[in-house]
């Protein structure tokens, strides 16, 4: 921190640099966040760098229209952002919970025709492969990694029982 007990690194990015100071509290923002997230024309407000910056209304003088608050302590120009942000985080989760090759997520139905299947006959030709991934109703790849970790099962249990 400086004398002024503004912070001397980005809030966002924590890089130094070129750094706006709030007004208001001591966070700093710098030029490359805030010009990545608002537009460089909105660093230049903030710095008070913008050609022809206002000067207070009520006359003051005193650096009045410069004065900045950042976007801590004036959160409504990040909402939008945000929602972005939460949409983002959302669709992402859906991928992710849909991901293949976890076998928490088939169905106990899937999980026992699965393992009739394996009974019958434990490796998969790509004919039956095909043909049981449709039945079942998942991917090939979902079908090939659950046959695979229940081979490596069904050997650990033959190692057991020999011993
Ligand atoms: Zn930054
Ligand atoms: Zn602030």
């Amino acid at each position: 921190m400086d004398a002024d007990g503004l912070e001397e690194h980005c809030r966002w990015c924590g890089d130094g640099g070129e750094l706006g100071g709030c007004d208001f509290c001591i966070h700093s923002f710098c030029s490359r966040c805030i010009s990545h997230n608002f537009g460089a024309e909105e660093y230049r407000k903030i710095t008070g760098d913008a050609e022809g910056s206002k000067v207070g209304q009520d006359g003051s003088g005193e650096n009045a229209g410069a004065k900045w608050q950042c976007y801590l302590c004036d959160q409504e120009p990040l909402r939008p952002l945000q929602e972005a942000h939460t949409a983002v985080l959302t669709a992402l989760q859906k991928v992710t919970q849909a991901a293949p090759g976890s076998r928490s997520h088939f169905s106990v139905k899937q999980r026992e025709e699965l393992e009739v299947a394996f009974l019958a006959c434990s490796s998969l030709s790509g004919a039956r492969r095909l043909e049981l991934a449709s039945k079942v109703g998942v991917t090939e790849k979902q079908l090939a990694s659950w046959f695979s970790n229940r081979r490596s099962k069904a050997k650990k249990e033959r190692e057991v029982s020999v011993s």
